[in-house]
């Protein structure tokens, strides 16, 4: 790429915008500021939908707002860099993430955390210094998403939230490595460290959930058993992995937690709550095995929610419960570690991506996420 005529200047280009709060995406021109120091701009080569992209297209009060570009799956390659950034030139293939990793702090040096204190994790509608890089052609600030904004032809990203990776990889895989595929399979593989042989039961079985079987069938695990309201879940599972199948409607008056330990004469080894519901939660520790289940929470509950446990059962059971943001994965080291098993053949991901659609079409990525059709509709900016 010759940057020769963009490097340090405004650029002009496409994106889709969240005006209003539910409402679909309008494709309109935008400003993209150059990147500040410390950031990088990007030029986005494709996206996929995430679900999280769609709930905050939905919410009508704070955190979301509005006009914002949302998108936060992505892969692109660096157009220019900011002052002082030496990690990355012009030209390197990288991977937006969210989750900030400053490879500098005692969280992010450290191989026990993934959550920097440098750029702490939120959920901002700014860059890390609070400010935007986005604006209409009419001046109006635009907001960012998750410090990533793919859903246009540029972005700027600060380098703590940028992974640089092997181009070798095709974009419409390397995409789904920037959030829920990387999330699911890291949860198995590094927050609950699943081993050869072992027993899984996955609460939900929407992308997150149909990752985590991914991630768990990679570790060896030899029973997977999916957890979900909908039985059609259980043929698509299958392909992911999963073994077994409980339908929750058909449960009667059983708690899900006696049905699981009953299927795993005792409890499963790792349990993870892919859905979001306290109650759910409590239902998965209660079916993880005594003396080492862990339970794994990937699911996001609503503001407030509480859990209820009993410090008796905490005590004499000796389980483990743990939260696990981003699978557990430190995105600089831990991403190319997924490349490579995605190169060697290990690990599929091929089988995430149902559709593919232009920046144009994005309202129909939003449809058939809703409608349950797809999985990931990969979104490319320049077809
Ligand atoms: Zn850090
Ligand atoms: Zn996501």
């Amino acid at each position: 790429m010759d940057n020769s005529t963009t490097s340090g200047k405004p650029i002009r280009c496409r994106a889709a915008i969240a005006r209003k709060a539910g409402e679909p995406l309008v494709i309109e021109e935008v400003i993209v500021a150059p990147p500040k120091a410390g950031e990088v701009r990007i030029k986005i080569i494709c996206s996929s939908l995430c679900h999280s992209d769609i709930t905050f297209l939905k919410l009508k009060d704070p955190p979301a707002c509005f006009p914002r570009i949302l998108g936060h799956e992505s892969v692109g390659v660096v157009e220019s860099v900011g002052d002082g950034v030496t990690a990355f030139v012009e030209g390197d293939t990288v991977v937006p993430i969210f989750l900030p990793d400053c490879a500098e702090c005692r969280d992010c040096t450290s191989n026990k955390s993934n959550l920097c204190s440098t750029f702490p994790f939120k959920v901002s509608p700014w860059m890390h210094d609070g400010s935007s890089r986005f604006t209409d052609l009419k001046g109006e600030t635009l907001y960012h998403f998750l410090f990533v904004s793919s859903f246009t032809e540029y972005t700027v990203v600060h380098t703590a939230n940028v992974t640089k990776i092997d181009p070798v990889i095709p974009p419409s895989r390397a995409c789904l490595l920037s959030c829920g595929v990387s999330t699911g399979v890291g949860a198995a593989w590094r927050s609950a460290n699943v081993e050869a042989g072992s027993t899984v039961a996955i609460f939900g079985l929407g992308s997150i959930g149909l990752a985590v079987a991914e991630g768990a069938r990679l570790c060896g695990a030899t029973k997977i058993i999916g957890i979900d309201v909908n039985p059609e879940k259980y043929e698509i599972g299958k392909r992911f992995g999963v073994t077994d199948f409980v339908d929750t409607r058909s449960c009667g008056e059983r708690r899900l937690s006696e049905i699981i330990n009953e299927m795993t004469g005792g409890g499963a080894d790792y349990c993870f709550e892919c859905v979001g519901k306290a109650s759910l939660v409590e239902e998965a520790y209660a079916c993880c095995r005594k003396g080492w289940g862990k339970t794994v929470v990937l699911g996001v509950d609503k503001p407030g929610a509480q859990l209820t446990l009993s410090s008796f059962e905490v005590l004499h059971t000796g389980k483990a419960l743990l939260g696990s943001l981003f699978g557990g994965l430190k995105p600089k080291s831990d991403i190319p570690i997924l490349i490579k098993r995605y190169i060697d053949q290990e690990l599929e991901l091929d089988k995430f991506v149902t559709h593919e659609v232009s920046l144009d079409d994005i309202n129909k990525a939003i449809d058939l996420l809703l409608e349950g059709k797809s999985l990931r509709c990969v979104i490319w900016m320049d077809k």
